[in-house]
Formats: structure tokens, sequence, C-alpha cells
């Protein structure tokens, strides 16, 4: 099993953190091209709260990045993490602004950025190719499933064929592809959510970000929520879950995540997962042993 810290140092030979950066960009999911409501677990934030203020510059939110994490640290190194919403989906004149400045700073030793599959057009493909020959750009891909009837229930927007063109579009041009998969989504069982793991496992991922499904307010998945249509997994539900999934991870793929990072201020269910020391705990004694 390969996890990421353990990778990061010694790839980048110390200790590196993320700075989750918000470009100021929207999802073509959100802005009626595909749809206006967005995936349906997917908050007002575009699954990036934790990301810093877009209304400031990106090296702004890498300085205050930084010093979030000051305290904790002496030295080490920073990727920067395009995380709100879809980080390619601007032309390319716009991206080139953004990732320039981020791959310019001195303390970024990488950048990973968050986008959708169906977001990749040549012109943008190129440019995260040269910028990938000054650092090393990584892509996350939020997959979620390979399965099309949860694909169409979560209003993804995309069929699995788009994904699997994106990540071979980005393997030739030697860049790095982390995939997003969510645990517990509705309709799924313990097979289901294996073979999606080992399906992107088997097709050419380099990492895996394995994240539970969390409910967050103000989503329709809410309002499915409180309507019973589905129920969230217990605690012992996921660790097992995990367990059977690190299985079919190979040496060879990174593990980037292993438990979900939300908002507790706006997470709905389960409200177990809010307890994140204590989940990262069961991991660790549980699944990574
Ligand atoms: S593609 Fe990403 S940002 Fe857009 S609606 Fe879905 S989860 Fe949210």
């Amino acid at each position: 099993m390969t996890l990421l810290n353990e990778y990061l140092r010694e790839r980048f030979g110390c200790k590196v953190y993320k700075i989750a950066i918000n470009a100021g960009l929207t999802c073509p999911n959100r802005d009626g091209k595909l749809g206006f409501s967005g995936c349906i677990f997917c908050s007002a934030g575009g699954s990036g709260e934790f990301a810093g203020d877009a209304s400031g510059s990106i090296t702004d939110q890498i300085e205050d990045g930084k010093k979030l994490v000051s305290s904790k640290i002496k030295e080490g190194k920073f990727i920067a993490y395009f995380q709100a919403y879809t980080n390619t989906y601007a032309p390319v004149s716009t991206l080139r602004k953004v990732f320039s400045e981020a791959v310019n700073n001195e303390d970024i030793v990488a950048l990973s950025i968050a986008t959708r599959p169906d977001c990749l057009p040549d012109d943008v493909l190129d440019l995260l190719e040269e910028l990938n020959r000054i650092k090393p750009v990584w892509v996350e891909l939020g997959l979620q499933t390979i399965h099309k009837k949860t694909a169409d229930y979560i209003r993804r927007g995309y069929d699995l064929d788009v994904y699997d063109n994106a990540v071979s579009e980005l393997k030739k041009r030697g860049i790095e592809v982390i995939t997003h998969v969510i645990l517990g989504l509705p309709g799924e069982d313990m097979n289901m959510m294996k073979e999606t793991v080992k399906y992107v496992c088997d097709h050419g991922t380099d990492g895996i970000k394995l994240q539970l499904l969390h409910v967050l307010k103000g989503t329709d998945l809410e309002k499915d929520y409180r309507e019973g249509k589905f129920e969230v997994l217990t605690e012992d539900e996921y660790i097992n879950i995990l367990k059977e999934c690190v299985k079919v991870i190979p040496e060879t793929t990174v593990i980037h995540r292993l438990t979900g990072d939300g908002d507790k201020k706006i997470l709905v269910a389960p409200l177990w997962s809010g307890d994140k020391k204590h989940m990262i705990n069961r991991i660790r004694k549980e699944v990574l042993t």
C-alpha cells in the first residue's frame, strides 16, 4: 500500500502540505452549460469549503495557506491544490495566468488541479503539458463511480468513456491523474464500490482518493436523505468497505485519501464522520495494518 505522505516525502525529500486554492472559476454543471443544480451532493461552495478566498490573488492564497500551517511546521514545501469548482473550465488565457502564478512560486513543488474529464480540451491539455515541464502537474478527476445508474442519479453529466479518454490524453502528455471515488452512494453495494476502485486502478490512474459520501446542507441529496430515500453508511460499514477496497489498490497507485474532508458546519449526515481524529485512528488500526 502506498500512502500519500510517504510518497511525497520520498519524491520531494521533505514534508509536503497541500494549500487549497479557490481560483474563482465555475462549473458546467452549475452555470447552465450542462445544468444549474450541480452534482446532487455538491455544496454551494463547489466542493471547496476549505479552499482559499477567491477574492485574493493566487499568491495571497498561497501565503495565507502557509501561515495556517506555520505554527505546526518548521520547514516543508507545498502543493497548490486548485480545489473549488472545475479548475480547467475557463479560457486558456485565464488558466495560464492562474496556474503560472502558482507554478512560479518558489515554495510550490507541484500543482494539483481538480476538474471534470469533460473539461479538458486540447488547448488546456497543451497548457498543462507545458506547466508539467516546469513542475509536476497532477489532474484530479471527480469520477465518483463507474456505474451508469448512480452517475445519472448524482447528475454527473458525462459517461465513463469521457473519463477513459481524459485519462489517456493526460497520460500521453506525462501528466499524473488522481481519481476521486465516493463510497456509500445511494444504491451501491460493496461489490459495486470495489468494481469502481478496481476499474480506475486498472485504467491508468496514478492516485486515488476514497471519500465517504457526505450529505451536506442545502443540496438535493439532503432532500432525498430527509425523505428517507436512502441511508448513509455506518462507521463500521465504512471501515469494512475501506478494508475491501484497499485490497484491490496496487502498490503503484498512491492512496491520497481514505476519509472524507467535509465541512462540519454544513454536514447533515453521517454525523459520526465529523470526528476526524477518531476516524483516522480507526483507519490506521483496522485498514492500514
Ligand atoms: S462537477 Fe464538481 S463543482 Fe461541478 S457540480 Fe459536480 S462536484 Fe460540484
